[in-house]
Order: C-alpha cells, then structure tokens, then sequence
C-alpha cells in the first residue's frame, strides 16, 4: 500500500475497451486502494477523456492514468497523450501485450510514460501493485493541492475580468485566477468545451468562472455570479419586519440588531457586504482593534453574526425604488420584483468620484481602479504605482501597497496632506522610504493600448506637464451618495444626503408624506418608519464607529415605531 494517503476525491483512472479487463483492473485497483483514492474506469478514450473534463471542471485531483494500448478510434499512446493535457501531474501506466512494447518504449519519449505492464500480471501483488505504489508514492511527493474553489479564467487586462475578481474577493468567495495565456487557464478553458481545439478559437467571452460545483459560467453578471458560488439573491420571503438596504458598517449593524431583537430583517446589497469599509486594508482607529482590524475581516465576522442571528443577506441585488402603501413599505428591486416591510433602513454610503482625465475612463479594470481593488495589490508586484487622493483611504491604500510595489506616488492636488488625513497616517506614509508625495500635482490624461502605461501629471502652481511610467492608478477622490432613486419620496439634502430627524426642518425639501403628530424620530426620514444610517445620512460623521453606532440606534427606533404602529 501507498505509504501517505491522498485526499479522498483523488482518483485513479483505468481505461480498457475490453469490459471484462476493464472490470478486473478496477477490482484489483479497488481492493488494494479503494480506501484512498476513488476508482473510475472507463471503456473508451473517448469516454475516459470526457470524465477527465468533468474532474478537472470540479476542481477532483487524478493520482494515475492507467490506460490499454489496444483500442480502437484512440489507442492508450494517444490517450495518455490528451489526458495530460488535462491533468499534467498525473502519473501513467501503458498495459500492453508483449508485440506491443515497442509501441510502449516510443510512448516513454512522447507522453513521458511512467511504466509499461505487460498482461497479464497475475498475481497483483508482485507484478501490479509494487508498480503502483510507487507511481502513487511519487504523486503524493509532489504538492497536488485539490483545487475546490471557484476558478475565473480571464484577460489579465480585461475590465470584466477584474469586475469578477473584485465582487469574488470583496464578498470572500474563496476564488483561484488564472490568465487565459497561461498552460492551465488553456487547459480550464478546453476542459469547459470553451477552447475545444486549444487554439484559443472559442475564448472572445471571458472571464469564464467555473463554479466548485463544476458548473461553468460565461461573462456572468453579479447575480448569475452570486448565485452560483452560494450568495442569497432571493428573498425567503414576501414581507419582513425591516428591510436594510446597504451592506456596508452601518446596514451589517442594523441588521445583527434587528435580527437579534427578534425583527424578522433582510438585507439588501448590490454589490458585495462590506461597503467602502470593506476595501480597508487596515482599519486602526475602531474600538476594541489596538493593532488595527481589514475591513474583510470585520465584514466576515459581522456578515455571520448577522447570520447567526437569523437575519438573511441578499447579495447582487440592486434596490431601485421605495414605495408607500399605508402603513406598509415597498422595497423594489432593479429588475421590478419587490419585497414588503413594516420598517426601512436605509444605509446606502456614499461611491468613489469619477475622475474626469482623457484615457481614464477607457482604462478603469485595466489599470486604473477606484478604491483600493485590493485584488489587484498582488500584480503591482515590483511595479510603479500611483494613488490619487488626500485623504485616509488613500493614505491606509498608500501603506498597503507600498508592500508590494516598487514605488508608490501619491498626488493630491492640496499643498499638504494634513487637512486631509490623519496624523497617524501622514507618519506613517512618512516613515515608508518607497512612498512619495506629490503635492499641487493631478492627473491630466492616461495613456495606454491595453492597460495603463504612462500617465500625465501636471503641476498645478506652474502648469508643467511630464510624463511618467505607471502600472497601476488607484483613486480615492472623495465620494457622493447614490440617492437618485429616492427622489419624490425621501427629502435629501442638495447633494443627495438623506435628511433626517432634527435636520428635515432646516433648509430641507417640504416634510412630504409625514402624516403623524408627533416629529420624525433621530435618524428617521420624512417618510414614517424609513430610517437612514452611516455615510448617506446628512451631516453624518463618515466614520465606521458612527455607521455601526447608529445602525444599533436605529433598530430601537425601529421598536418604538412599530410599537406605536
Ligand atoms: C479605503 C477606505 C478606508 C477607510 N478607513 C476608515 C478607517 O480607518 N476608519 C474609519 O472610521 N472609517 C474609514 N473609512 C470610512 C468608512 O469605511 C465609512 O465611513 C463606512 O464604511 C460607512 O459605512 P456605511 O455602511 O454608511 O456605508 P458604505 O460603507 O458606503 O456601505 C454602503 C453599502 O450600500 C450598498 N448600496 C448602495 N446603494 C445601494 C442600493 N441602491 N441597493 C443595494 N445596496 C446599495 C453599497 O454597495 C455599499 O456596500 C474608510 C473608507 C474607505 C473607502
């Protein structure tokens, strides 16, 4: 026996177009190794070859090949030949008769054959077994790693591609990358009937993802994405007692408060759970963090405390529209469907600016990212970066980077940082010898064909331009809030920020739709039982400390309007 034992989906595979050597080959197999690896055989070339697809598909792991030489349409030379296209580390056995050898010793050059068996080889134990044992013995020497999570096959340079690394990384979807001109990403691609040649005929669409249960998804959008590695997108249900929209600090919160005071509570996000404090790559001044806490982490643990307490999440869903039907509240999805509440919080933060250069629109996914996009740090490995922004964000994105990248400038258009960030921070920036900052310096255009190569800066006190060599261009330039779809409903401030509690009767729209007789609550909007938290609330202290705070407030305001429902 194998000394070491694989992982239990590691198969052995046996081909043989006679059924009875077929079956006797994979008794023999099954009954010495039955216990580690799974045994699969198969009748054809052909056939072997298409659950060699499914296997690679499912991410399984194929120890040996063990293939007859002697079979009609495909022989066991070719077949071996094509199996390792797809599993290259397997290892190989060619069964032959003795007026075969020859064929057998030309295979060791062309497929690299591990071993000739002459048949018969009775008894297994000195002429079969020995022979495989080593062969496995050799296998598992070697790192085999099972492959179980969601594959994406794309253009390193693709905005697409990019678009579907950052929901998967974002929603922590554990995901492997591979770069379509790369051996295995082809290998993926054929495996998927998406290359069938190899010639790369078939791969216009990309990214193709491969979900861990096998299935293969092609340019999917978000919701077809989540759906497929396991994210909620449906609602259980028709009607809750909150519906939360936004999964950033604030709605997360709301949402571990409703669910855990009993309220039957949906949240919705459209991207991934997280928000902008998701694309932290250190968040040092929340409480309870002395050494600083990711923002993937404190989304991770919040997303299952919500879930712990019962609360659902969809993922991908985008909300549109708020209605009013009495005491009832309409929460419409993009795409029309929609869901009832007694109760609304809204918690939908603010987005990255545009920022408005010739080349960069053209060059977003393909060099030029907004936020941290910390799934692309690991390609600015060695590389010039630059980062253009003021304030925090940049400055915490500044000091994650600089650990991979050769150089990090950033450009703030300011004569200094210190109005903009953190005093932490500017010390730290400080004490990084790879980090540069630009002060007066934006800028004025992108260049690239592919991907971002040079960029333009200019000097803003004397007009002077120059170009510089860049890989990668993150922008952190200040934020709005992405309100449009609640005007006529929801009284906003004049640059889109929900008006609530104290602040509706100050420089506000009209009080529209309020109906009781006594004021709106703190955090509650014009509309009797909407609330909104965090970032897009007017006036609102953009801190996680204050979304989290406020999405507990809300919650028991919540209770207390229902109560007097
Ligand atoms: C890189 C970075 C670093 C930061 N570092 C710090 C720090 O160190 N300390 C600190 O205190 N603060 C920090 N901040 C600020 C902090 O992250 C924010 O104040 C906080 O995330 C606000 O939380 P929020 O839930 O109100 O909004 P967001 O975090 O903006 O979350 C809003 C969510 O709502 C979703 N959404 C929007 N519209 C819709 C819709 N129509 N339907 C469904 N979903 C929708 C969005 O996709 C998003 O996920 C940082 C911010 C960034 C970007």
């Amino acid at each position: 026996m194998s000394e070491t034992a694989a992982a239990p989906r590691t198969v052995i595979l046996t081909v043989d177009d006679d059924p009875g050597v077929s079956r006797a080959v994979a008794r023999d197999l099954r009954r010495r190794y039955g216990g580690d690896y799974r045994i699969v055989r198969a009748e054809s070339g052909e056939s072997a070859l298409e659950v060699l697809r499914e296997l690679k598909l499912r991410g399984d792991l194929v120890a040996l090949l063990i293939a007859d030489h002697r079979m009609p349409e495909m022989n066991g030379v070719q077949f071996l030949e094509r199996a390792m296209e797809v599993f290259p580390g397997a290892r190989s056995i060619l069964l032959t008769a003795y007026a075969d050898t020859d064929a057998a010793i030309d295979a060791i050059n062309i497929v690299d054959l591990d071993h000739y068996l002459l048949k018969p080889w009775d008894p297994p134990e000195e002429k079969f077994y020995p022979v495989v044992d080593n062969l496995l013995d050799l296998w598992l020497a070697a790192d085999h790693r099972a492959v179980l999570e969601t594959r994406v096959v794309g253009h390193r340079w693709s905005a697409r591609s990019t678009e579907v690394r950052e929901f998967l990384a974002r929603n922590q979807v554990p995901y492997r990358w591979y770069a379509v001109d790369e051996p295995e990403g082809r290998r993926l691609l054929v495996s998927a009937g998406r290359d069938p040649d190899g010639t790369g005929a078939d791969v216009a669409r990309l990214p193709v993802v491969i979900a861990p249960d096998g299935g293969v998804l092609v340019e999917p959008d978000d919701q077809e994405l989540a759906d497929h590695v396991g994210l909620r997108t449906t609602p259980a249900d028709a009607f809750y007692d909150l519906v939360v929209v936004g999964g950033g600090p604030a709605g997360l919160s709301a949402s571990v408060y409703g669910a855990s005071e009993g309220l039957r509570t949906v949240l919705v996000e459209r991207l991934a759970t997280g928000g902008q404090a998701g694309q932290s790559s250190r968040i040092e001044n929340y409480l309870g963090f002395p050494d600083g806490v990711s923002g993937a982490q404190l989304t991770d643990r919040a997303r299952r405390q919500a879930a712990k307490f019962g609360a659902e999440t969809l993922t991908a869903r985008e909300v549109a529209g708020l209605e009013t039907c009495g005491s009832s509240r309409l929460v419409r999805f993009a795409d029309g469907s929609a869901i009832g509440a007694q109760s609304v919080i809204l918690a939908t933060g603010v987005e990255y600016r545009r920022l408005q250069a010739p080349g960069i629109e053209e060059l977003t996914g393909k060099g030029v990212y907004y936020g941290s996009s910390l799934s692309e740090a690991v390609g600015c490995d060695g590389r010039h970066i630059f980062i253009v922004g003021g304030a925090n964000s940049a400055g915490q994105a500044a000091v994650y980077l600089s650990r991979f990248a050769k150089s990090v400038t950033i450009l703030v258009r300011a004569e200094s940082l210190t109005a903009s960030m953190s005093h932490y921070l500017i010390q730290q920036i400080a004490r990084i010898p790879t980090i540069t900052v630009r002060t007066r310096t934006q800028v004025v255009q992108a260049h690239g064909e592919e991907h971002l190569e040079r960029l333009t800066l200019q000097d803003s006190s004397t007009g002077e331009t120059e170009d510089v060599d860049a890989h990668a261009l993150f922008v952190f330039i200040g934020a709005a809030p992405t309100t449009d779809w609640l005007a006529g409903v929801v009284a906003r401030d004049a640059r889109g920020f929900v008006l609530t509690g104290p602040d509706l009767g100050v420089g506000a729209e009209p009080v529209k739709g309020w109906t009781l007789d006594r004021q709106p609550y703190l955090l509650e909007t014009n509309v009797p039982g909407v609330f909104a938290i965090g970032d897009v609330r007017s006036e609102s202290t953009k801190r996680v400390a204050s979304a989290v705070g406020e999405g507990a407030m809300a919650v028991m305001l919540v209770h207390r309007y229902l109560e007097k429902l």
